[in-house]
């Protein structure tokens, strides 16, 4: 993990980004801030604007509107330093076929110029932690969508990013594999790393994320940890009840963010 001069930077900073497919805002001003050693969880129902954001986060597709800032460089502008900051994991795992899983670790490895010693010394933990040490060397076209997913949840952690966006971390994985990835993720901002995860499994994003940021119609509708969105709430709610009360019925709680 690159050491950041400014520590207290954010590792992502969006402000006022819109994107627009043709007459569709599917992200209308958002302004998001989020900082090292944070586990950001963003939820938000069935087209939202979830993935368009984290595609900006990523640098898949550009801001039409506003700024996408990533440990303070500038996704568009300086899009290959910002990108070898982070690593992500789309919702449905990419591999290539005729690869083993070992080798399309190393190839990930590689592009990121990862010595070998650090290399093996990842792969070896992340082996032993989500068992994976029966199928690396089969080629990935024989794999289950779990074993897929464990392999690509591994190749974000093998450069050492600081930011690592994760749509969906938890689909697909047995329960030992969900244990070593929320470890995984507590571990990764222990050592000053930030986790923005996408999810719909809302026990997911109360039990290890330090804040919640709630998307509606391409706005941010609700935006603190737990305890502030309970607040803003006015009385003890679950965070389904306040997400569905967010996102369903035309009155918020007080002014959302
Ligand atoms: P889900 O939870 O269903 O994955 P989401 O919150 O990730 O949804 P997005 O995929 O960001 O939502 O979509 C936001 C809006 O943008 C939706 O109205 C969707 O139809 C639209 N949209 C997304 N991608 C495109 C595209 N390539 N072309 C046109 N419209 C798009």
């Amino acid at each position: 993990m690159t050491k950041d001069p400014q520590l207290d930077r954010p590792a992502i900073e969006l402000t006022s980004v819109i994107k627009r497919y043709g007459s569709t805002t599917a992200v209308d001003g958002i302004s998001l801030s989020v900082s090292p050693k944070e586990i950001f969880a963003f939820l938000g129902p069935n087209g939202a604007g979830k993935t368009t954001t984290i595609k900006m986060i990523t640098g898949l597709l550009r801001a039409d509107e506003g700024q996408v800032l990533v440990c303070g460089q500038n996704m568009h502008n300086n899009g290959m330093v910002a990108k070898r900051r982070i690593a992500y994991v789309p919702d449905q795992p990419f591999l290539y076929d005729k690869l083993t899983g070992r080798e399309f670790l190393c190839f990930v490895a590689r592009m990121y110029d990862v010595s070998e010693a650090t290399r093996d010394r990842i792969l070896d933990d992340l082996t032993h932690r989500f068992d994976m040490r029966a199928f690396l060397d089969q080629m990935t076209e024989s794999y289950s969508h779990g074993m897929k997913q464990k392999v690509v949840l591994a190749s974000a952690f093998i450069h050492e990013p600081d930011v690592l966006v994760i749509d969906e971390p938890m689909v697909g994985l047995d329960p030992k594999t969900v244990r070593e990835v929320k470890d995984l993720f507590v571990e990764h901002t222990a050592r000053g790393g930030c986790v923005f995860m996408c999810t719909h499994t809302l026990e997911v994003a109360e039990a290890i994320a330090d804040r919640i940021g709630i998307i509606n119609k391409g706005q941010l509708v609700a935006l603190g940890s737990m305890a502030e969105l309970r607040d803003k709430a006015h009385q003890e709610h679950s965070l389904e009840e306040i997400f569905l009360h967010l996102t369903q019925e035309k009155d918020g709680f007080g002014d959302g963010c």
